[in-house]
C-alpha cells in the first residue's frame, strides 16, 4: 500500500498546509481519507488518478474534512476524465451524511448526486465491521470531537493495518484501536496547551503511541503554531517507542 499526505494541515490557511486528506494506494483500489476544499486540486497536484478514485472515507462534518466533497462531486460531472467511467464510487462516512450531501445538493440545485457514473453513499455505524474496498476491511470508532466523529482502522489482505484518527480529543479507545497497527495517521493539533478538549496536544499523543506501539505514526492537522517548533526534538523528549514522522504535504510512505 501507499500512503499519500494531501493536506497537513487544518482549516486555517496556510502556505504549504492544504487542509486534510490522505490518498491510499492498495492493490485493490484507491481510497481517499477526508476532502477537503484544497484536497481536490492537490490530487490533481500530486499526479493521482482522481477520475478512477474508488472510495472515500469523510470522518466528520468539519469543513476541513468535507468541505471538497461536493466542489469535486461537481467536478467529477462534467469533467472529459470521467464522462466514461462506469465503475461505481463509494463514499463511506457518519450517520446524517447523505442528508448533508443532498442540502449542499438542494442549496442552487447542482444536482451532483447523479453522475456519469454510479455512486454510492454509505453511512457506517460505530464497531460495524465494512469492505471500504474490495479486500480491506474497515471499522470505526466514535471520537471526542464532534457527535458523528470517527476513527478508522483498515486492515489489508495481507495483513497490513492503519488507524486514522481524524480529529479528536484523548481516548484510550484510540490505543485499543491501533494496537501494533502498521501505520497510525493520528492529528496533533497542537504542540502544547491546547485551547480545546476536543483536539490533542503533542504529550497525549506521545502517551496514544506508548499505548498503542504503533510501527510508525505520522502526527498530522498540524495548526500553524506548529510552525516554530522543532518537532524532532520535541518529539524525541518523549522517547516514543517507534518512528515519529511529522505530516508534510506531499509525504509519501510505503506501508
Ligand atoms: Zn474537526
Ligand atoms: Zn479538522
Amino acid at each position: 500500500m501507499k500512503f499519500i499526505v494531501l493536506g497537513s494541515g487544518t482549516t486555517v490557511p496556510h502556505p504549504e498546509r492544504s487542509s486534510s486528506g490522505y490518498w491510499l494506494e492498495t492493490e485493490n483500489g484507491s481510497l481517499l481519507l477526508d476532502c477537503s476544499a484544497s484536497v481536490i486540486h492537490r490530487m490533481a497536484q500530486e499526479k493521482l488518478d482522481w477520475a478512477n478514485l474508488d472510495a472515500i472515507w469523510i470522518s466528520h462534518f468539519h469543513l476541513d474534512h468535507i468541505g471538497g466533497l461536493a466542489p469535486f462531486l461537481f467536478g467529477t460531472k462534467y469533467a472529459p476524465e470521467t464522462q466514461k467511467r462506469t465503475k461505481r464510487l463509494n463514499i463511506f462516512g457518519p450517520k446524517g451524511l447523505q442528508t448533508l450531501l443532498e442540502k449542499f445538493d438542494r442549496a442552487n440545485d447542482y444536482n451532483f448526486l447523479e453522475q456519469p457514473f454510479p455512486l454510492e453513499i454509505k453511512e457506517v455505524e460505530p464497531l460495524e465491521k465494512f469492505e471500504i474496498l474490495p479486500g480491506i476491511e474497515a471499522v470505526a470508532i466514535s471520537t471526542p470531537h464532534t457527535e458523528e466523529s470517527l476513527a478508522i482502522h483498515l486492515a489489508g489482505s495481507d495483513d497490513q493495518t492503519i488507524v486514522y484518527t481524524a480529529d479528536t480529543g484523548l481516548t484510550e479507545d484510540l490505543a485499543t484501536l491501533a494496537r501494533g497497527v502498521d501505520l497510525l495517521v493520528m492529528e496533533c493539533s497542537f504542540f502544547k496547551s491546547k485551547p480545546v478538549e476536543t483536539h490533542l496536544e503533542l504529550a497525549e499523543a506521545m502517551h496514544l503511541t506508548r499505548s498503542a506501539k504503533p510501527k510508525r505514526v505520522v502526527l498530522t492537522h498540524l495548526y500553524p503554531e506548529w510552525d516554530n517548533v522543532d518537532f524532532q526534538k520535541e518529539v524525541e523528549k518523549f522517547s516514543p517507542p517507534c518512528e515519529v514522522i511529522e505530516a508534510k504535504d506531499g509525504l509519501r510512505l510505503k506501508i
